[in-house]
């Protein structure tokens, strides 16, 4: 079970995001003393950070490393629902076996076919829409079947073959034929594979020392450090509606806000951000992880890259 397998970007933002530390954890202590170990960044005040930023940024740093505070992490494992959106069901991401895998590359430009909106907005209740999707479905794969016995896997690269089906589709469920094979827009790259330079963690260091520097060069922000470290600690208080409460004088809300949203911008962006895009290439810039870890977090192995890989069907079914 000490295989390491290969996850994208985006499931990486996944799962970081869905790994926290146990409340009880005395984080603060650890955080000190792997900045100053680490010497990443020469923080001379890791208290400028509130309990959920050092949190984060130690948890993500544990994921990183694989290490061993992965351990005593609270795991929540993913749970993808179905949207009853598009053809095959949304599933938990994948882990790939193999680093060549064409779905974990920039290159592989491929969402899921969507069912089209035309047949989605006649039906309005839930439940009809449910069972109304569910029949274009099995149809779906049907047709896939019977496209695949009659011409093989490849029929899908044939333009003739293509038309063939949606007509098909068209037919049965009066549709346009073009709307058969529709997906959504690529957003994001795909890939979690790195070519890494020395100069982008050079780089990257600079931006986090720069940002260190400009959260003092402002007067204002200094004072407020000196004289509020608990509001400074706490600058996502300035994006929030509300009042803050506790001692805030001599500044007024409005003034202590926008004093707080400039010290957050900096600490999310320039700081908490890059840190975390050191972290990434520094300790796992392949992006690979042990099976157990990826497994305790609800992802299931890459059909495309499995060693035993399922059916052509199942394969094109999901395209
Ligand atoms: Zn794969």
């Amino acid at each position: 079970m000490n295989d390491k397998y290969y996850i994208t970007e985006a499931t990486f933002k996944q799962i970081t995001s869905k790994v926290e530390l146990p409340k009880d954890f005395q984080f603060k202590d650890t955080l000190i003393w792997e900045l100053s170990n680490g010497g990443e960044i020469g923080l001379d005040n890791p208290v400028i950070f509130s309990d959920v930023e050092i949190r984060d940024l130690l948890t993500f740093k544990a994921i990183c490393k694989d290490s061993n505070l992965l351990n005593i992490t609270v795991f929540k494992e993913i749970q993808v629902a179905d949207s009853y959106r598009y053809v095959a069901p949304e599933k938990n991401p994948c882990y790939h076996l193999d680093k060549d895998c064409e779905k974990i590359h920039a290159d592989y430009d491929l969402t899921p076919i969507k069912i089209p909106e035309v047949y989605i907005e006649r039906y309005s209740g839930e439940e009809e829409l449910k069972i109304k999707v569910n029949e274009y479905r099995v149809y779906f794969r049907t047709l896939i079947n019977e496209f695949n016995t009659k011409y093989g896997g490849e029929w899908i690269d044939d333009e003739n073959h293509k038309s063939q089906f949606a007509g098909r589709i068209s037919a049965k469920f009066k549709i346009p034929d073009t709307d058969v094979f529709d997906r959504d827009e690529i957003g994001a790259k795909n890939s979690g594979v790195h070519n890494l330079l020395n100069d982008d963690v050079v780089y990257i260091k600079k931006d986090i020392t720069d940002g260190f520097k400009s959260l003092w060069v402002d007067e204002e922000r200094k004072k407020i450090w000196h004289e509020k470290k608990w509001l400074f600690r706490q600058s996502c208080l300035g994006n929030k509606k509300e009042d803050i409460y506790g001692d805030i004088a001599p500044y007024s809300q409005e003034d202590v806000k926008r004093i707080l949203r400039g010290i957050h911008l900096i600490k999310r962006n320039s700081i908490i951000a890059q840190l975390k895009h050191l972290y990434h290439i520094q300790y796992c810039p392949e992006l690979k992880f042990n099976e157990e870890t990826l497994q305790k977090l609800g992802l299931r192995p890459c059909w495309n890259c499995a060693r035993f890989a399922g059916s052509g069907d199942a394969a094109y079914f999901q395209l």
